[in-house]
């Protein structure tokens, strides 16, 4: 007896803006999905971005890409929610909190209704609190609610460890954890390059190992970000990809550690989402890693739980009625 065809696998992408739609544009490229559907407050944006979409199909792979609305999103293995307020020139993430929250007291109950087996991934800004929020509006278990963290920021910081050592990025190991933020925490202690701590592969390589090299890398992480806002107005093709690499190691059950945010318990951590290095696969966030930080690292960590936690409780999601601004 042949065995019966599964079904498509179906994203729904909420937001089409930059983000929404470069994601969109990436999953095409992809070949991951067999159909994606675009939700936007602006239908007309949607719709544009779809109709555009749909004439890249021919040199990419045969996907069905329209625009719809939260019914659409029934059936979605994915849910990508990137809808929502960006952050300005001289802006920081945190600003774009009591505004994003706002949307998302609309958006995730409608996703949940019609996508109730879905895996919510969060892109919109301040990504943690959000992936929070998501989580508590949605009344998802915690494993099928992912934010996209860090996961940007540790590709910035691999990408530029790469670039001084003259080492290709994925042959560079190294994670930044916590916030996707001003309080991000890069850890230095377990970066390596083929299992060798940095130190020592510069001795092995006889290279110097420059301090203020490495604090500059940190910095040029962590404000890349505001760089990039500051040059073209708003930052698109690092964080799409991330999503679609997300999108990947969920739909491949691929088992992949990524530096997600999630609902974290390690390290006396409870109730807020940061990234850690997750185990990702077909449940989604599967797995967390308890990574061994030094004591510097820790600190950091547990500061940066403090500031997305502080800004979880200004949001009073436990009554669901809107905080006073
Ligand atoms: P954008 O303004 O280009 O797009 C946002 C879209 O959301 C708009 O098209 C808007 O119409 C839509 N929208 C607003 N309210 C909506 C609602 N209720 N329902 C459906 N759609 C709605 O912004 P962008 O540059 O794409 O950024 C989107 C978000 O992603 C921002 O919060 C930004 O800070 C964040 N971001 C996150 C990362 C990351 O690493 N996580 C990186 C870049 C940007």
């Amino acid at each position: 007896m042949s065995k019966p065809h599964p079904e498509p696998v179906r994203i729904a992408i909420v937001g089409a803006g930059n983000v929404g739609a470069t994601t969109a544009y990436a999953l095409l490229l992809s070949g991951l999905p067999a159909e994606i559907v675009l939700l936007d407050a602006e239908r007309s944006k949607a719709e544009g971005q779809a109709m555009d979409l749909n004439h890249a199909q021919p040199f990419a792979h045969p996907t069905r890409i329209w625009a719809g609305d939260y019914e659409d999103c029934a059936g979605a293995a994915i849910v990508i929610v990137a809808a929502g307020t960006n952050q300005k020139a001289g802006e920081n993430r945190m600003d774009l909190v009591k505004k994003n929250a706002s949307i998302f007291r609309k958006i995730i109950p409608e996703v949940a209704r019609y996508a109730a087996n879905a895996i919510l991934v969060i892109a919109t800004n301040p990504v943690d609190v959000l992936t929070y929020a998501s989580w508590k509006l949605s009344g998802f278990p915690p494993s099928r609610v992912i934010g996209s963290g860090t996961i940007l920021d540790t590709a910035r910081f691999r990408y530029l460890l790469g670039e001084h050592f003259g080492i290709d990025p994925q042959s560079v190991h190294a994670y930044i954890i916590g916030e996707h933020g001003d309080s991000e925490v890069p850890v230095w202690s377990l970066a390596n390059i083929a299992g060798i701590r940095l130190q020592e592969f510069c001795q092995h390589e006889d290279l110097p190992y420059d301090e203020k090299a490495m604090q500059s890398i940190s910095r040029q992480t962590r404000t890349a970000g505001y760089d990039i806002v500051r040059l073209k107005g708003a930052t698109d093709y690092g964080v799409a990809t991330g999503v679609v690499r997300i999108v990947e190691a969920i739909l491949r059950d691929e088992n992949t550690l990524l530096t997600i945010s999630s609902p974290t318990q390690h390290y006396g951590i409870s109730e807020v989402c940061l990234s850690l290095p997750t185990k990702v696969n077909r449940n989604g966030a599967d797995h967390i890693l308890h990574l061994p930080l030094n004591e510097e690292e820790l600190s950091g960590l547990v500061t940066s739980a403090g500031i997305v936690k502080a800004a979880i409780a200004t949001l009073n999601l436990d009554s669901n009625q809107e905080a006073v601004a």
